[in-house]
């Protein structure tokens, strides 16, 4: 792949945006997540984010939608 265009940051903004659509719970409004690991994964990324507020972030399975979600609640 040639690199001529380095716009980068817009096309993977977009690219982003686009493969994470938003499915979110109908009961808690969550975002929903497939299975355990992917929200492990998101909740290890966000834990380590400095951009946002430092938070503990634990997950769990969704009663209602049988997805999985985060939350920064304790338990
Ligand atoms: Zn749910």
């Amino acid at each position: 792949m040639a690199a001529k265009h380095r716009k980068a940051s817009s096309f993977w903004e977009m690219d982003e945006a686009r493969r994470d659509p938003p499915r979110t719970c109908a009961v808690s409004g969550k975002r929903m997540y497939s299975n355990e690991r992917e929200a492990n994964a998101t909740a290890a990324h966000r834990m380590t984010d400095r951009e946002s507020a430092p938070v503990q972030l634990r997950t769990y399975k969704c009663l209602y939608c049988g997805a999985w979600h985060l939350t920064s609640k304790d338990a």
